[in-house]
Formats: structure tokens, C-alpha cells, sequence
């Protein structure tokens, strides 16, 4: 780090605030899921009394505020999640300054705008104002667009890599401008012509997963993500404005729009089946009560509690999966 204060955020904000305050941004999550050993920082939660029966994604963002000696943290609520609401008291409790930010249910760009402001007042700083960070991020989320754009329709993308930029854009890895610089290498050289191979297109639902190598294992079972849909909503695909882009983020808001937004992109993209990803003890799993019905693909709901690799039963189910939809998709061309 450049010596610049580190703001924590359980999952997105607008990153904007925080980098026009002359902050770092922080994906607490990010950083968990990419630490060398993220169960041992699960563990660490359980050790300091966090129930185990409670969202290893929260445990582990605890560990990482403790030991990154965070000192403030954005924590959206209502908007995200209720664990990492108790989270956040628990932390306020503990001397950590947390800022609730309040993504509105109503008058959605009204509401964000004034939540804006709030946000920039308690981080401090002066100069520019997050509307302009916004400007000058626009040719960074032009080639989050490319990225996306090539993993769909050329195939070619693998799908460690379409994932790891996708979840990097809620924090921007912390350094826009590496960030940037490291998108626009890897889109030089990417092939941009269609894959030749017979790789089935998945698509990737729900919270980010908690196995570390779920692209991978897709990959070597026939199958590649050319949709992911919470972090492709991290890249902000639409809204000209700070608030406005805000406020089609599906993610803080209804199941409703997230259903309309996977039905319109896993057809225009030609998905051939969905893997819905739920984790453990968390209130999000009923969300694909109304999910899975909505949908004309096959939905395969994919469960995780602890970090770490794919288990053998993960594995199965995936294989199962994969298969069934290659004979489906055999049948059809024939
Ligand atoms: S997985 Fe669910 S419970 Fe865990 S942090 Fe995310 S929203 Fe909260």
C-alpha cells in the first residue's frame, strides 16, 4: 500500500467516495477469499467467539478488520447482508468507526445521491468529488465492458481469468490504475476470434462462492463462466451517472431486477445451463426459491460453507450437472 488509509467495505459501496477522499478501498471479502489460508481466519473468527453456525464470508471479514488493523469500514445496510449489520455493531463496539451505508429502496437516485454526500462527509478529505472520480473511471469500466463483451461472445476467455477481473471491479484490487493497466494487458493479448472448442457456456449466480477453484473445476470438467452475475455487477454495466449506475446495480435491491437481469443475459449469451451458488447459514439461500422457478435453463443450486478447494460432493453434483446438460445439448443438434 502507498501509505494511503484503508477503507474497509463488507460489499460494494460507491468506491468512488472513498477514492475521491484520497482512501484506499478495501473488499474485505476479496481479501479473505485471497489470503493464503482464508479457513484459518474463519477459524480465527470461531476463536474470538463468532458462532459456527454463522456465514464463513462473515467470519472471515471479521478476521481480515482485526488483522489489517482496519480502522474504518463501510458496511451497506439495508442493501447487503443482516450478519454483516451485527458485524458492524460488533466492530463499532469494539472501537472500529463504521459507517452504515443505506442503499434506498425508493427514489433510488434521489436516495443515493444524499447517501453519497453522507458517505463523503464522514470519510473527510477535500477536492475532487466522487461525480468526477466517476468520469475518470469511465475508460476503466469501458474495458471491464470489452472483457465481458469477449468472454460471451469469442468463448476464449478462461474463466479464472473473466472471474478475477469481475470481482476485482468492486475495489479495483485496491489500485485503480494497476488494475486498469493489468485489464488492458491481458485484452491485448486475448484471442478475439471464437473458440474453436466445444466448451459448454455456465453461467454463475448468486454470492461469490467460497471455493477457491470453482472456475478451474469448471474448466476441466468441459464447462466455462461467460456469465457471472453478482461480479459483472460490480463493473456497474449501466447508468451514465454516479447515482444513476448505482442504482441499476442489481445487488443491493429486489430479486426481481437480478431475475430480469439473468434471464435477458444468460439468453442473449447462450447459456446452456445456470450454477446458482448458495452459502451456508446464509439468508440468502431463499432467494433461489423465487429464482430457480423463474428461469426456462436448468439451474444446478451449488452449496458451500467452509473456504477452501472443491470438496468430492461439490464435485459430483457439477460433473452430473455438466454432463447432463452435454447430452442435452447433443440431443438438440441432432
Ligand atoms: S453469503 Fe450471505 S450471510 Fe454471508 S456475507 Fe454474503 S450475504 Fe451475508
Amino acid at each position: 500500500m502507498d501509505g494511503r488509509e484503508i477503507i474497509g467495505m463488507t460489499a460494494m459501496i460507491p468506491v468512488e467516495a472513498v477514492l475521491a477522499a484520497g482512501c484506499s478501498p478495501m473488499d474485505l471479502n476479496n481479501t479473505f477469499i485471497s489470503s493464503s489460508d482464508p479457513d484459518a481466519l474463519v477459524e480465527q473468527a470461531e476463536l474470538d467467539g463468532l458462532p459456527r453456525n454463522l456465514c464463513s464470508w462473515v467470519k472471515g471479514i471479521y478476521s481480515v478488520v482485526k488483522n489489517r488493523h482496519i480502522r474504518r469500514l463501510v458496511v451497506p445496510f439495508p442493501g447487503d447482508c443482516s450478519n454483516c449489520h451485527t458485524l458492524g455493531e460488533l466492530l463499532a463496539d469494539q472501537g472500529f468507526e463504521v459507517f452504515e451505508f443505506r442503499y434506498p429502496a425508493l427514489n433510488r437516485v434521489a436516495g443515493l445521491k444524499k447517501e453519497i454526500s453522507r458517505l463523503e462527509c464522514w470519510l473527510g478529505g477535500s477536492g475532487t468529488g466522487a461525480g468526477t472520480i466517476f468520469e475518470q473511471l469511465a475508460g476503466l469500466r469501458l474495458e471491464l465492458k470489452k472483457l465481458d463483451r469477449l468472454a460471451w461472445k469469442t468463448r476464449s476467455v478462461h474463466s479464472r481469468d473473466y472471474f478475477a477481473f469481475m470481482i476485482g471491479a468492486s475495489d479495483f484490487n485496491s489500485d485503480p490504475a494497476a488494475y486498469e493497466l493489468s485489464l488492458k494487458n491481458y485484452l491485448a493479448s486475448a484471442p478475439t476470434a471464437p473458440s474453436q472448442s466445444t466448451v459448454l457456456p455456465i453461467a454463475l449466480t448468486g454470492v461469490p462462492p467460497v471455493i477457491t477453484d470453482l472456475p478451474e473445476t469448471l474448466e476441466k470438467i468441459g464447462a466455462r463462466i461467460v456469465f457471472s452475475e453478482v461480479p459483472r455487477q460490480f463493473t456497474l454495466p449501466r447508468g451514465k451517472s454516479l447515482a444513476s449506475a448505482y442504482s441499476l446495480y442489481t445487488y443491493p435491491y429486489d430479486i426481481a431486477s437480478r431475475i430480469k437481469d439473468i434471464r435477458s443475459e444468460t439468453k442473449q449469451r447462450g447459456i446452456a445451463g445456470i450454477i446458482h451458488y448458495v452459502q451456508s447459514f446464509c439468508h440468502r439461500q431463499m432467494e433461489s426459491l423465487l429464482l430457480k422457478p423463474a428461469l426456462d435453463i436448468p439451474v444446478l443450486i451449488l452449496e458451500g460453507d467452509r473456504p477452501g478447494k472443491i470438496n468430492s460432493q461439490q464435485l459430483m453434483r457439477l460433473e452430473s450437472f455438466v454432463t447432463l446438460l452435454l447430452e442435452k445439448k447433443q440431443r438438440e443438434n441432432h
